[in-house]
């Protein structure tokens, strides 16, 4: 393996015997580790690409770098833009899945959306067509939609209201909806989702695409800083008396699989925290029975993932051997 390989992949740590026998761990990070990260970080930036299609993503500065560590035992450590707010986009799906498994229980969840990875793009309507309307998994748009639906509001606003505070709560964290990012996802039809929403339907996996469409919209633009994404990852990092141990194990199990859009399997193999991105440049990793790391960084790579925020995540688990086995 070269030398850049070894820099740049945690998969250079494969022969290393104890791999799997984290030595280290997140509560060594200090803060004199954390900042130089957030000065590296910014070089990764550099390429990436601002979102489209949501006019109000494109206007986001592209070399913005936040991060949070949280940490079952020990203070948080942060460093970067952490006062900027961002909508969480599709970092909400795991959330979303976790709120219905505690509502509404691991049969009716799974009777509605399946467990298997795609290697179609997060928003593959071919994808759908080919399973004959089933969703693949939660983390897709397809996924997220179908469960969108079982929110259970007379609108998206309703629905999206009962997550907010049940995350909230849970959490402490001060999730809020951003009503301008709202009104600029509304601007441009996204035809995609109408499509899935609609096949959803035709299929029998949605009774109401209108108000789930609604729905998804709303939660995609719930929105707060870098600490209250970490703090949602910790919802997911530990056992406590709040969540079910099995709906938090099926979470993070999924994200291995399928949180990283065409990256997925790869980044398991290589990092294999259970992550989720979204468009919007969020990132949240769940270091179990340790704590969690939430990014912020808007510029994303080809699959969609943003540049510095995987960088951080790779770097935080090379160097503090972490890895998903808790
Ligand atoms: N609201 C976005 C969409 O459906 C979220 C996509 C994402 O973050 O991956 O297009």
């Amino acid at each position: 393996m070269t030398e850049k390989n070894k820099m740049s992949h945690p998969i250079s740590d494969w022969n290393n015997p104890n791999r799997h026998q984290s030595s280290v761990r997140l509560s060594a990070l200090t803060q004199d580790k954390l900042n130089p990260l957030i000065v590296q970080a910014k070089v990764q930036c550099q390429g990436g690409q601002l979102p489209t299609y949501i006019p109000y993503l494109a206007q986001a500065n592209p070399t913005w770098v936040a991060v949070q560590v949280q940490r079952i035992q020990g203070e948080g450590v942060a460093a970067g833009d952490i006062r900027r707010s961002f909508p969480l986009m599709s970092v909400i799906k795991p959330f979303v899945l976790l709120f219905l498994l505690e509502k509404l229980g691991i049969e009716a969840v799974f009777s509605q959306v399946g467990m298997e990875s795609s290697d179609q793009p997060f928003n593959s309507l071919a994808q759908l067509q080919a399973d004959r309307g089933k969703p693949r998994n939660p983390m897709i748009n397809s996924g997220a939609i179908a469960l969108a639906g079982r929110l259970l509001g007379k609108d998206g606003a309703s629905g999206c209201e009962t997550l907010r505070q049940w995350l909230n709560q849970r959490s402490q964290s001060r999730l809020f909806l951003d009503e301008a990012m709202l009104k600029s996802v509304r601007s441009l039809p996204n035809e995609r989702n109408r499509a899935i929403a609609n096949l959803l339907a035709a299929s029998g996996y949605l009774d109401h695409p209108e108000i789930a469409l609604d729905t998804y919209n709303h939660v995609c633009c719930l929105s707060g800083t870098v600490r209250d994404l970490a703090q949602l990852g910790m919802l997911l990092a530990q056992d406590t008396s709040i969540i079910s141990p099995q709906h938090r194990h099926i979470v993070n199990d999924i994200l291995i699989t399928c949180g990283l859009y065409q990256a997925s399997s790869r980044f398991a193999v290589e990092v294999g925290l259970p992550t989720k991105s979204g468009v919007s440049g969020a990132i949240v990793s769940v270091v179990p029975s340790q704590g969690a790391i939430a990014c912020y960084s808007p510029a994303l790579d080809e699959t969609g993932n943003s540049k510095a925020g995987l960088f951080i995540v790779q770097q935080l688990a090379q160097t503090l051997e972490l890895n998903g086995l808790g």
